[in-house]
């Protein structure tokens, strides 16, 4: 009887052992499919895609229209054409940068004059475009004077902006803090890729092709879709004669290689990359 007893209190315990068990085996179930649902929702946080890729053309040269706008129509891939409003070829080529805007591209704010911070080293900066003789409040006209400009060619009142030579500071404060309703966001130089919730929309940084491979471009691709970035990529010259350049095959390579990962990438003007980031982030205050 006394051995009955016992085997029914052992049943009982190993029944409770049982119990345990699989609770916790459910509880890991549980655990590893949100851990699992979490991941999916990063993974497909830039409008459903993985990553965004951002491609932007400075300083309005004639490659841009020349070599790099006929690859991105041909691809239907949409860009960010930083304008230097009194560049030479904006003078000369007005109505075909107008033409832009109708293809889908962002004509964004690169100043009237290209103004940068001279001094050692930069001597190519002429006395009148050194940021060193500007005050805050002429920066400030400078750059609504070439909103105004661009809103002549397409008609737009929201557009991003990019610092040129990566130079934010006038008499040591950062402009950029009194416009911030004059632009959507602005574009620095710094090489790093962020996730969508650590985008700074003042300061977004990017990579700066200076002669790089479509390899070595590609490695900053992969790496975006990997981490899910933003990635925003910064083009000067194209094929050739500007110090800053990227060869015409290596550009076409580097476009195709995004249209081919386009169920990966989202490809954007980085005006709508930013008012995206603006909607996803959560007590987003500007
Ligand atoms: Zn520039």
């Amino acid at each position: 009887m006394g051995e009955y007893v016992e085997k029914k209190e052992e049943t009982k315990i190993n029944k409770y052992l049982k119990w345990t068990k699989m609770k916790n085996i459910i509880l890991l179930l549980l655990l590893a499919a949100s851990m699992y649902q979490q991941a999916r929702g990063q993974d497909k946080e830039w409008k459903g895609k993985k990553c965004a890729v951002v491609l932007t053309y400075d300083d309005a040269l004639d490659q841009h229209l020349d070599n790099a706008l006929p690859v991105l129509d041909s691809l239907g891939l949409k860009a960010t054409f930083y304008i230097t409003a009194f560049s030479g070829s904006v003078q000369k080529r007005l109505q075909e940068w107008k033409q832009l805007d109708k293809k889908g591209h962002e004509l964004g704010n690169h100043t009237l004059f290209h103004p940068c911070i001279g001094g050692a080293g930069r001597e190519w900066v002429s006395k009148q475009n050194d940021l060193r003789n500007y005050s805050v409040r002429r920066i400030e006209n400078e750059l609504r004077m070439t909103n105004l400009f661009l809103q002549a060619l397409d008609g737009k009142t929201k557009r991003t902006f990019a610092f040129t030579c990566g130079d934010m500071k006038v008499d040591d404060s950062l402009f950029i803090n009194g416009m911030k309703n004059d632009f959507a966001g602005a574009r620095a130089v710094r090489n790093e890729m962020h996730k969508l919730n650590e985008v700074n929309l003042y300061n977004i940084d990017c990579y700066m092709v200076n002669n790089h491979s479509f390899e070595e471009m590609k490695a900053w691709v992969d790496k975006a879709i990997q981490t899910n970035s933003l990635l925003v990529l910064l083009f000067h010259g194209v094929g050739g004669g500007n110090s800053l350049d990227v060869s015409i095959a290596a550009h076409r390579e580097l476009l195709l290689y995004i249209t081919q990962k386009q169920n990966e990438i989202w490809t954007a003007p980085l005006i709508e990359v930013a008012e995206y980031i603006r909607q996803q982030q959560p007590g987003f205050k500007h």
